[in-house]
Parts: C-alpha cells; structure tokens; sequence
C-alpha cells in the first residue's frame, strides 16, 4: 500500500531533479541562520553552486555539538512568531537539543508518518495504541498526527501503568502499537503475566533505540504482531525518517524529504552503498531549523539493492550510535549485538545489563542476565551448563571474554522509554 505512489518510487533521474533543486532551497533556507551564512561565505560557497550530489559534499557538516552551542534558537531560520511548536531531544548525549517547528513542518512532518503507516498496512479501520512519552520526546505527538492524519483511531497512552496499558490494548481491540522494543518486551511480559491474550493485535511499530533480530522474532511470537523498525532523531523532525516495509529487510529512506550519504566517520570521506559508515543527512523540506549535512552519528549502510516493493533507497537496521559502541579490550562491540547473541539461548529471559570495569589496567566485562522461571527453580547443573554456555556464545560469536551472572525474572531494571542497559565504571575510573 502506497500513500503517495509516484513520490515513493520515483526513478533516479527525476529524484536527482527533485533533491538537487530541494538541496538549493534548502542551502537557501540556511542563509538566515549566522552561523550557515559566514560558513558559506568562508567558503566562497553560494546555494546556486549547488548543482549535482558532488557539489554537496563542498558543504561543511553540522554536528550536535554545533546545535548545542546555537542553544536554545541559534538554528532558527524563520521569525519566531512563525514557530508553533518547540521538541528537545532526549539527551541521550549530554545537553537536549531544542528542534523547532513553523505549521508547515509540522503538516509534513506527519504526512511522512502517515506514509509509513500506510507501508505498515494501517488504514482508518485500525486503533492505534501510542506507547512512548508524549512530552517533549518526539515520538509522542509526532506519531499521534500522523495517525490521526490517516483517520486512525488514536489512544494517546504515553508510558507508565503497563496494566492499564494492557486492559486498553484488550477493551479496545487494538491493532497496531508503537513503543520503544525495549517497551514491547515489558507489555509482552506483563500481559503473559495477567492471562491476558491480545489476539486483535497486528503490527508493532518499534524503534527510537537499536533493536537485534532476535528480540523482534521473540517479539512477533508473544505478541502476536508483525514487527517493524522506525528509526527517526528529534534534529531530523522525530521519528518518520526511516522505515521498514514489508520485506523487513533495511529501512527506507524517505528520498524526497531527506538526502543521505555514509561517510567515514573518522575520515568524513563518503562511502558507497554497501558500506557502512556514519549516517548523514540533508533534511531537504524542514522551514524553521534547515540543516545541511547533518551528523547523526549513527553507524548503517545505503543498501545497494532495489527492493522488491518498489520504493526507493533503504539503510540497513542500526547496530547502534558511534558513541555507544563498546570497546573492551580493543574488541568493538555494541550492546544489540550482546542482545542479539544471548537471545537465541533457550533458558535465557528478557533482560540484561552490561557493566564494564578497569581491574588491573583492563577492560572486565560483566553481563547479568535474567533466566526463565524454569532454569531458575531446576537443578544446579542446568545453571551451571547455561552459564557456560552464555560464556561460549559470547566469547565464539563476538571473541568477548565474559562474567557471567545469571539471575532471577524480575530483578534486573525495566524500561519505558529507550533501555540503558550499560553501565561503564571506566569513565570515572
Ligand atoms: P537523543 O539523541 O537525545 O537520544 P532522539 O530521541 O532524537 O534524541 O534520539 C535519536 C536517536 O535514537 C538516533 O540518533 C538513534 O541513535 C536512535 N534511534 C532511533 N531510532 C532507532 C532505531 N530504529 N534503531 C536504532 N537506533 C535508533
Ligand atoms: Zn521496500
């Protein structure tokens, strides 16, 4: 199902038309923010300059740290009086960003989403239940429009109260969920826990944070749904960026609002589909915060092959940002990836958390792990035998020396919103 067919499988030549013009007025936009302006006048650069996808790459790059020092409204390339609406980020990443919106952002920011309902397969028949933070999070208010903007019925039921969350998703018959994976796993435990069946569920709509295949299988199997991946940042609107169809392999990304390249994250070099590399993108439609070749510090691929439904580019699903990678002893490794390992071993339960420290100059890294009901009340050696086998797993799928601490349902934290499942003693050491 397409929301708008000719726009989601446009052919290269007319696209190259459509983004180089939407970059030159986007270049333009800039010109009202300082800080653009004397960059492009260091540079002898004028938007007209820009004429093919190489004359792009002439354009400095933007960074976080960039918006944070404009903070609160140095980006904002508009009056204010046409801003109507104000996000920050979660700040995952130290001080939150402040994104701005005028009234047409907003109109595009959720018929974008609308368009990724529509991919998922959601028509105004469905209900929609809204399981993420509908403060200054995004995720909230951006996929509450969108929905609506589709003629979907809309439960606004942010986070928290998991029981009542789940009485609604069963009195309402809900269809389609968005939260956090992280979330879903909570619902999905819960709900196992009350007796509760919700047989009208149908999608799962999971993202904000990195998810691995495992954890989607385990959920598609208790909750009944077909689960898909969104990935979005607050910079780049919100949520909406990037979304699966229903090949469920790789995420498009929507060419004629955003413009995407993968550079070296070390050498800012672009890279070539297949590649992967640190995710940049022009946003080529936004009015209040026009950005250029923004750093968005997450690690994917352009994926170099069309995909069987016809729409166009897609990124590969995101192990995770730069600065969450985890490098222990000189291995790199990301926290999805530990997910995505211990999953598969039957006897293991829903959560975990790493903690890393310094003993004797090196990097001791510990993950305790929750185990099923059943492990947990059987005999010593079974403990004994999954724990060496966790070791196993871990050391010949990832070469990571581990310590392993296998523990009962229930104790380790839970998470509403995005999951920190890592605790790094290193830094303060
Ligand atoms: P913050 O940067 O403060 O966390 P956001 O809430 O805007 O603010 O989060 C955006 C970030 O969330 C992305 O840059 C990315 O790292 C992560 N993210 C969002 N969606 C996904 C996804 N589907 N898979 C992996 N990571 C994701
Ligand atoms: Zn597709």
């Amino acid at each position: 199902m397409f929301r708008d067919k000719a726009i989601e499988t446009m052919s290269s030549e007319d696209l190259q038309k459509l983004q180089i013009e939407r970059l030159q007025e986007t270049a333009l936009r800039a010109q009202s923010v300082p800080f653009y302006r004397e960059r492009f006048k260091e540079l002898g650069l004028t938007p007209d300059d820009i004429q093919t996808y190489d004359d792009v790459k002439k354009i400095p790059f933007t960074t976080k740290k960039d918006l944070q020092q404009g903070f609160p409204f140095g980006f904002v390339a508009v009056p204010m009086r046409d801003i109507i609406r104000i996000h920050t980020t979660s700040g995952t990443t130290g001080k939150p960003t402040v994104v701005t919106y005028t009234a047409q952002d907003l109109d595009t920011w959720s018929e974008l989403i609308a368009r990724n309902l529509t991919m998922v397969g959601l028509t105004s028949d469905d209900v929609f239940q809204n399981m993420v933070n509908y403060g200054m999070f995004t995720g909230g208010l951006g996929f509450h429009y969108g929905a609506e903007k589709l003629g979907i019925v809309t439960i606004p039921a942010a986070t928290g109260n998991t029981h009542r969350q789940i009485e609604m998703l069963y009195d309402f018959g809900v269809t389609a969920i968005h939260c956090t994976p992280s979330y879903a796993m909570r619902i999905a435990e819960v709900s196992e826990e009350m007796g509760i069946i919700l047989d009208k569920l149908k999608y799962g709509v999971f993202g904000a944070e990195p998810w691995s295949e495992a954890l989607r299988s385990d959920l598609e199997k208790r909750l009944g749904v077909e689960a898909f991946d969104s990935y979005g940042m607050s910079e780049l609107f919100g949520p909406g960026v990037a979304f699966e169809c229903k090949e469920h392999n790789g995420l498009h990304i929507w060419h004629d609002i955003y413009y995407a390249e993968i550079i070296d994250p070390n050498t800012g070099e672009t890279l070539p589909p297949g590649h992967r590399g640190e995710l940049v993108v022009t946003p080529l439609l936004k009015e209040a915060m026009p950005l250029l070749r923004y750093r968005t510090g997450d690690i994917t691929m352009l994926m170099p092959e069309p995909c069987p439904c016809g729409r166009g580019m897609k990124i590969a699903r995101m192990t995770g940002r730069s600065d969450d990678m985890l490098i222990i002893r000189g291995i790199n490794v990301f926290p999805s990836q530990i997910e995505h390992v211990i999953k598969q071993i039957p006897g293991i339960g829903d959560q975990f958390m790493v903690t890393i420290e310094r003993v004797n100059h090196l990097d001791e890294m510990t993950i305790s792990a929750e185990i099923t009901d059943e492990v947990f009340n059987g005999e010593l050696d079974q403990l004994t035998q999954l724990r060496t086998r966790v070791v196993q797993a871990l050391k010949e799928r990832l070469e990571l020396r581990t310590t392993i601490h296998l523990v009962e349902r229930g104790s380790l934290p839970r998470f509403e919103g995005k999951a920190k499942r890592v605790i790094d003693l290193r830094e303060k050491a």
